[in-house]
């Protein structure tokens, strides 16, 4: 019998974090083995993490550095690829100044990565640094950041097992984030209500007691709504609120004309369904609020999570076991790349770049004289930036933009408009097409560091497997990269690039990569070598200057582009079950494509038979900004006049509106106005 080896590991698709075993034999991966004490997933995995190790050895890696040339892409050895994107860094600062260059971080390289990175581009002169949290989760960070003081879940996941009341707002989770369904599933065991509020019919829908059917981009209204029926009952915690809270006089006068009867009008859920939901919330002992980009990708994002905010602090349902909130994030370690600084906006631990002397510690830190002191760009404001011509180069580190970004034409002009683009990835990507130079990277099981899940647990990956070809850890790039432009990176490994974290990073300042190693991770903030971590948030005090939480009352505005006689159909985008994200990884996978293998449209029955479409039709989709085919599913999911696609396809952002929350300037990907027709 053949000698086989089990190697622990985390799944590299989404924020929850599961871990697993990898299986090897003679040093190849043969297959996936459960880790039923893994404290997140207890050994489940959704379908992504048991085909995670298909993409390894995919025909299609990237094994060489790529030039495009006249003649096509040519190989190119290291030394060539990475003196030619040094000179041109050079080139590029010299003339234009350090703010030509962009540097875009990923959600799917660790902390020790994207810590580099942007610390390179920093060292650089520029904060225009961003990841593609811009495009799911940044409104997170604002609209938690100012009620509570920090942009992160408050509670783990499995906390919610504890709960007697779950609102769920914007999030499909029984499909999307199956272990999470299990901790609602055991809540309910335990006689919890579940409260979905949705406009479609999800899986997780099904699962609730109460289901609130609510009209696309009216999340505010309703919310308000809930608070406003809690506070006409006298169903508040008046205790927590005068003991942890300031400014409930302002939100209780906002929420006046927030009546069941006229949030009812606006919604479209009935009178009674949203006293019950406030009733049921208020008087449960313990309750959580759970939401995902249903609520994050509008261009009302930062109030959306801020009036979720609020609902909880009005009810004291934080700062203990089963009463909290829960963002359930994307990407495997889209929380550790904001922890790490990799946001225009704040340095390493969320310090603001442009507030005076900020920049003193880090300069410190990091042994500099000078650091950029200007507010970078965002990614969702660099196109206009390419447009403009100011930006110049941008430097694209495993991520998609082209099949992630609201109006995709208007992005793929951008990146052909920039002097230089290199994007590293283990993949040649729709966007890595648009590059003058591809750099191949080591996929997740291929190099070690720490990641960060969607509940702030860091664990440790360790190095499984070897490389196709020459692909190189994203960490040894940026080392190489940083020496060739006289940064001075000493670090041997990724456990230096973690200690340095410590040093700089006050929550993950008690980790080390022994540390890590140990077990299945540890939950920030962990300030020193003996903390043991801090699972729930806001204990005793919010993160906030003075510990006191903020209500911060926000008003119900109409959707930003709502139907009318030209576009009849409202669009929505979302996730769905067995693809993740822009699709390069699950797109090539034959377990998940051979499951969900094209891009569909939901359209409700009703409508179809209005326009004479059938099951199956390709329909010809158009918005403002572009059009797509796509075939037809018809499902009651979707009410009449709304249609939904999944985001994982190239297409569906050729529709999307970029128009951006204000604050956090992610964009309003849900709800754009449409028409239809059969191709
Ligand atoms: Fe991976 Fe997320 Fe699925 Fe867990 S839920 S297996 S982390 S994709």
């Amino acid at each position: 019998m053949e000698e086989r080896s089990l190697h622990p590991s985390i799944c590299p698709y989404c924020s929850v974090g599961c871990g697993f075993y990898i299986e090897l034999e003679k040093g190849r991966p043969v297959g996936i083995r459960y880790m039923p004490e893994h404290p997140v997933n207890e050994g489940a995995l959704c379908p992504k993490g048991n085909a995670a190790l298909e993409i390894l050895t995919h025909p299609e890696r990237l094994t060489h550095p790529l030039r495009k040339s006249e003649k096509g892409w040519e190989k190119l050895s290291w030394n060539e690829a990475l003196d030619t994107l040094a000179e041109k860094i050079r080139e590029v600062r010299g003339k234009a100044g350090p703010e030509a260059l962009a540097f875009l971080g990923s959600a799917k390289c660790s902390n020790e990565e994207n810590y580099l990175l942007q610390k390179i581009a920093r060292m650089l002169g520029t904060n225009n640094v961003d990841n593609c949290a811009r495009l799911c989760h940044a409104s997170t960070i604002t609209g938690l950041g100012k009620t509570l003081g920090a942009g992160a879940m408050t509670n783990p996941l499995s906390d919610l097992a504890h709960s007697e009341c779950i609102f769920v707002v914007g999030s499909n989770f029984a499909e999307n984030h199956p272990p999470v369904a299990r901790r609602v599933l055991q809540a309910k065991d335990r006689g919890a209500s579940l409260i979905v509020a949705d406009p479609r019919l999800t899986p997780s829908a099904w699962l609730s007691d109460l289901t609130l059917r609510l009209r696309p981009g009216t999340d505010i209204a309703l919310i308000n709504g809930l608070m406003q029926v809690i506070l006409a009952e006298g169903l508040e915690d008046r205790v927590f609120i005068r003991k942890r809270t300031v400014g409930i006089e302002g939100l209780e006068k906002a929420l006046k004309k927030y009546t069941p009867k006229t949030v009812s009008r606006i919604t479209g859920v009935p009178a009674g369904d949203i006293i019950k939901a406030a009733r049921t919330f208020a008087k449960a002992e313990t309750a959580s609020v759970v939401y995902s980009m249903g609520i994050t990708q509008h261009v009302s994002g930062t109030d959306n999570v801020t009036a979720c905010a609020d609902l909880a602090l009005l009810c004291g349902h934080l700062g203990k076991k089963g009463a909290g909130i829960l963002p359930l994030r994307g990407q495997n370690n889209v929380q550790g790349a904001c922890d790490m600084g990799v946001l225009a906006e704040f340095f390493p631990g969320y310090v603001k770049t442009d507030r005076a002397g900020n920049q003193e510690w880090l300069k410190k830190a990091w042994g500099l004289e000078k650091l950029p002191e200007k507010k970078g760009l965002v990614a969702t404001e660099m196109v206009d930036a390419v447009f403009g011509g100011s930006l110049k180069f941008a430097y694209i580190m495993g991520r998609d933009p082209v099949n992630s970004t609201p109006n995709a034409s208007k992005l793929k002009k951008a990146l052909d408009s920039l002097d230089f683009l290199v994007v590293q990835d283990i993949f040649l990507t729709d966007s890595a097409k648009h590059a003058d130079l591809v750099l191949p990277a080591a996929a997740w099981a291929e190099k070690e560091g720490s990641f960060t899940s969607t509940e702030r647990r860091i664990q440790w990956v360790e190095r499984t497997l070897v490389s196709p070809g020459d692909a190189k850890p994203d960490l040894e790039i940026l080392i190489e990269l940083a020496n060739r432009l006289g940064l001075d990176a000493t670090y041997k490994e990724a456990g230096d690039v973690l200690a340095e974290i410590a040093r700089t990073v006050p929550a993950y300042g008690g980790l080390s990569k022994e540390r890590l190693k140990e077990g299945c991770g540890l939950i920030w903030p962990c300030p020193d070598a003996l903390h043991p971590g801090t699972p729930i948030l806001h204990t005793e005090s919010f993160s906030t200057p003075n510990g006191l939480a903020s209500f911060v009352p926000v008003e119900f505005l109409e959707p930003a582009e709502p139907p009318d006689s030209d576009y009849p159909f409202l669009l929505i985008t979302g996730r769905t079950g067995l693809h993740y994200n822009a699709g390069s990884m699950s797109r090539r996978s034959e377990a998940l494509l051979c499951r969900e293998p094209e891009l569909y449209v939901e359209l409700n029955p009703a409508d179809a038979e209005a326009l004479a479409l059938e099951a199956g039709t390709i329909i010809v989709i158009e918005t403002r900004r572009g059009r797509t085919e796509a075939k037809a599913r018809l499902t009651q999911r979707v009410d009449r006049g709304v249609l939904f696609m999944p985001f994982h396809f190239p297409g569906t952002n050729l529709l999307t509106a970029d128009a951006l929350d204000r604050e956090s300037k992610i964009p309003g990907f849900k709800g754009s106005a449409c028409r239809i027709w059969r191709r």
